[in-house]
C-alpha cells in the first residue's frame, strides 16, 4: 500500500472530480473585443527575456489582450496605472495542475442526466488570477476542461491559459489504460484524435507500452510529461528513451534513490541531461505530504484553505489518504524525499537541466495558485537564484510548450499576462506575493479586486460548508 502514497495518488482514488481546456493556438488567436487601452507608466520591466534585459522607468501599452508597445507612443483616452517603484513580470506559468470538473458519481444514473454536481470554474480560476499565474499545465485532462478553456476563451470565465495533457496509466488503474505496446500507441492516437496536446505517462505502465507510448508521442508530434513507472525499479536509466520529455516530480525520480547522496543526485541529473528531459520537481508536494503525513494540523491552519471550495476541504480534512501513514517509517521516508529532492534541484542547475516550475496543484494541501510562490521559495531555498526561478515559471515552461512565441517574456507582440509587483523579485522571491495587479490575456485585476474577490469566495465557501461534507456525498453513491 505505501508504495502507493505517491504524489499523484488522488487521481487514482475513487474521482469525483473530474479532471480537463481548449487549444492554445485558439488562445493566441482570438482577439478579445472591448478590452480597454492601458498604459503602465513609470514602471521597471523585469523582462524574462533569454538575456533578461531590465528596464526601469519604462512605459507599457497593453490594447486588447496584446503589449501593443514598450517606451512607445503613449495613446490618448487609455487609462494610466502608475507604476512608479513598481516591477512587472510576465505571468507565472504552473506545468503541474489538476482542475476540478462537473462530476458524476453522485446518486443514480439515469440517461440525459449528466454531472450531478457542479462546479463554478471562475470560483477555481480566481485562485490563479489572484495569484499572477496566466498560464496553467493539467496533467489528468478530461473532456471538461476543453468546455472550462472554452468557457475562458469566450471570456465567460476569467482564467490562465490551459494546455492539456492526456493521461494513459497501465495496470488496472482508472482512466485511459495500456497494457501493451500496441494499446499504448492506440491510446496516444485517440488522445490526439480527441485534441490534446500533450501526453502525461504514470505510474503502472509496463516498460514495454512505456516505451511505446514515447515513441508514438513522438511520431504524433505529441510532447510526453509524466512519472517513472515502478517497473523501472532498479533500471531508472532505461527509462530515459529518446523523446521522454519531461519528469513531472521530483519524487520520480528520488523514489529510485538507494543512497540518497549528492552523488546519486549528480547521477540521476546527468540521465535527465543526456536525454534532454526536462525536470519539474513540484518539491511543494511532497513537502505538504510529509506534513500530512505527521498531522493534519498544519492543513487546518492554512490561512489559503478558506478559498477551497468547501468539498475539496472536507475532503482533505476528513478523508486526507496521506495522513492514514502516520508510522515512523513513513516520516523518516518523506523527510529523507524532501532533503533529496532538494538535492537534485541543485545537481540538476549545476549541470543544466532546464527546470519548470509546477506545482500539483489540487492535491490535497496544494492551494492553487497560492502554492506557486512557495514553490518558487523552494527552488531559491534550495539553490537557485531568484532569477532561475523567475525562469523557471516564465521563459522556459513557455518554451516546452511551444508558446514562447506569446507569452513566458515581457516583449512587443506577446499577449498581455503580467503581474506588476510592489518590489522585486530578484531582490527576494518572496517579493512575487507582493502582488499590485495582474493582467490576465489584457483583462486588468487591480490589488482592490483580487481582495474582494477573494473575500467573497471565502464568504461563499462558509456559508455553503455544510452542504458539501465529503463523507455523506460519498454514501450518496
Ligand atoms: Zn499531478
Amino acid at each position: 500500500m505505501k508504495s502507493k502514497l505517491t504524489t499523484c495518488t488522488f487521481l487514482k482514488v475513487k474521482s469525483l472530480i473530474i479532471l480537463l481546456c481548449y487549444s492554445i493556438t485558439c488562445f493566441s488567436q482570438k482577439t478579445l473585443a472591448q478590452k480597454p487601452l492601458f498604459v503602465v507608466k513609470n514602471i521597471n520591466i523585469i523582462t524574462m527575456t533569454s538575456s533578461n534585459t531590465i528596464l526601469e522607468n519604462a512605459t507599457v501599452v497593453i490594447s486588447k489582450n496584446f503589449i501593443e508597445s514598450i517606451n512607445g507612443v503613449i495613446p490618448k483616452n487609455a487609462t494610466i496605472i502608475d507604476g512608479k517603484g513598481k516591477w512587472l513580470i510576465p505571468g507565472l506559468i504552473d506545468m503541474h495542475v489538476h482542475i476540478p470538473t462537473d462530476g458524476g458519481p453522485f446518486g443514480p444514473k439515469i440517461p440525459t442526466q449528466g454531472a450531478t454536481f457542479f462546479m463554478d470554474i471562475q470560483n477555481y480560476m480566481t485562485l490563479y488570477n489572484a495569484n499572477g499565474v496566466t498560464t496553467i499545465f493539467d496533467l489528468g485532462s478530461r473532456a471538461e476542461h476543453f468546455g472550462q478553456r472554452n468557457e475562458i476563451g469566450k471570456g465567460h470565465v476569467i482564467g490562465p491559459r490551459m494546455a492539456l495533457a492526456a493521461m494513459i496509466d497501465g495496470g488496472e488503474g482508472q482512466g485511459r489504460r495500456a497494457n501493451t505496446a500496441e494499446d499504448g500507441r492506440q491510446a496516444v492516437r485517440f488522445a490526439k484524435a480527441e485534441g490534446y496536446e500533450f501526453i502525461k505517462i504514470y505510474s503502472d505502465l509496463n516498460i514495454e507500452t512505456f516505451n511505446a507510448i514515447i515513441d508514438e508521442a513522438n511520431i504524433q508530434g505529441l510532447k510526453t510529461i509524466g512519472h517513472i513507472p515502478d517497473s523501472f525499479q532498479g533500471k531508472l536509466k532505461d527509462a530515459f528513451v529518446p523523446h521522454f520529455g519531461m519528469v513531472a516530480h521530483a519524487e520520480e525520480l528520488t523514489k529510485h534513490a538507494i543512497k540518497f547522496d549528492k552523488t546519486e543526485a549528480k547521477e540521476m541529473a546527468e540521465m535527465l541531461k543526456k536525454n534532454e528531459t526536462w525536470f519539474c520537481p513540484t518539491l511543494i508536494t511532497i513537502e505538504w505530504i510529509l506534513k500530512q503525513v505527521k498531522s493534519l494540523d498544519d492543513t487546518k491552519a492554512l490561512p489559503t484553505l478558506k478559498y477551497v471550495h468547501p468539498l475539496t476541504q472536507s475532503k482533505w480534512l476528513t478523508a486526507n489518504k496521506y495522513n492514514q501513514w502516520s508510522d515512523s517509517a513513513t516520516i523518516a521516508k518523506f523527510e529523507n524525499y524532501v532533503k533529496f529532492n532538494n538535492y537534485l534541484v541543485q545537481a540538476c542547475k549545476q549541470i543544466g537541466v532546464p527546470i519548470v516550475a509546477g506545482t500539483d496543484a489540487g492535491t490535497s494541501s496544494v492551494v492553487p495558485g497560492f502554492t506557486m510562490h512557495d514553490e518558487l521559495e523552494l527552488y531559491v531555498a534550495a539553490g537557485l537564484t531568484p532569477q532561475e526561478a523567475l525562469a523557471s515559471a516564465t521563459r522556459l515552461p513557455a518554451n516546452w510548450l511551444g508558446i514562447e512565441s506569446i507569452v513566458g517574456s515581457i516583449e512587443k507582440g506577446k499577449l498581455a499576462d503580467l503581474v506588476l509587483l510592489d518590489a522585486n523579485p530578484l531582490d527576494n522571491i518572496n517579493n512575487t506575493r507582493k502582488i499590485a495587479g495582474v493582467f490576465i490575456n489584457g483583462v486588468w485585476i487591480d490589488k482592490k479586486k483580487i481582495d474582494s474577490t477573494l473575500a467573497e469566495l471565502a464568504k461563499w465557501n462558509n456559508a455553503n460548508k455544510d452542504k458539501f461534507d465529503w463523507k455523506t456525498m460519498m454514501k450518496k453513491k
